[in-house]
């Protein structure tokens, strides 16, 4: 069967170690991955670490952004490849939100609806979280979100806590537009 190719977005988050480097180097690897192509991310916002007690000021704030690509990449494998590219970056789990090195979620998989025990697209709760909706509207305006309309109106609805944050090598942001190496 040849696979079929679909628009997917990821969402990228990390408040431990260089963040904004971590996030950008998981995007350029995810863009290289055998069967992903056009890789477009976001510019990163920063963000109140959210933990199950609710927003923390005092917790290492967030970077945060997204990425939309092309993949015909099967779900559970990507998930796969995402995990992969968390561990290598470091990442651990312990607690549930805890602060992490990095990670990588799957908001959406072309227009599949999929729930299952490890993979649940579109992300159960991105539709609340300014910190995906915000940095994906700064890639597309005009983003609806499966299952929750416009974009724009559910960032409105829920106010924006998010705020732009200047990398400070501005020539190197765009994930994938470089050669490795
Ligand atoms: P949240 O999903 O609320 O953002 P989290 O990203 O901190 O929480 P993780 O510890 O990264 O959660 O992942 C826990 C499990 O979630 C993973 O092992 C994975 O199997 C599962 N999972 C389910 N749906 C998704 C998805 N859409 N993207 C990434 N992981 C998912
Ligand atoms: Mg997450
Ligand atoms: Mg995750």
């Amino acid at each position: 069967m040849i696979a079929q190719i679909v628009p997917v977005l990821f969402a990228f988050g990390a408040n431990l170690g260089d963040r904004g480097e971590t996030i950008r180097a998981a995007q350029r690897q995810l863009a290289q991955a055998p069967g992903i192509r056009e890789l477009r991310a976001s510019p990163l916002r920063e963000t109140i670490a959210l933990t199950v007690h609710g927003p923390d000021p005092d917790a290492p704030r967030y970077l945060n952004g997204v990425a939309i690509a092309e993949t015909a990449v099967p779900p559970h494998e990507l998930l796969d490849l995402m995990q992969r590219i968390e561990a290598a970056h470091g990442r651990v789990r312990d607690e549930r939100w805890g602060d992490r090195t990095l990670d990588i979620d799957l908001i959406l998989y072309g227009g599949r609806v999929i729930s299952d025990e490890r993979l649940a697209v579109p992300h159960p709760r991105a539709h609340e979280r300014d910190f995906v909706l915000a940095p994906w509207l700064d890639l597309d305006p005009g983003a609806v979100l499966m299952g929750h309309g416009r974009v724009s109106d559910l960032l409105a609805r829920m106010g924006d806590t998010t705020r732009p944050f200047v990398e400070p090598d501005a020539d190197d942001d765009a994930a994938g537009s470089r050669a490795a190496g």
